[in-house]
């Protein structure tokens, strides 16, 4: 592995990759909000991973 990746990108719940700031991203809600998730935890994907 090569560590020239920057440290600071959020990491991508799914599939563990980094989410570079130019690259769209989708919150996630762990709890979904018909059942009080609102305001809960939430996690950084990939739109891309979030849409499969
Ligand atoms: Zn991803």
């Amino acid at each position: 592995m090569t560590d020239d990746q920057q440290q600071d990108d959020p990491i991508c719940a799914l599939c563990g990759r980094p989410i570079p700031p130019h690259a769209k991203q989708s919150v996630h809600h762990l709890v979904p909000k018909l059942k009080g998730g609102k305001g809960g935890p939430t996690v950084l994907l990939h739109q891309i991973c979030g849409l499969m």
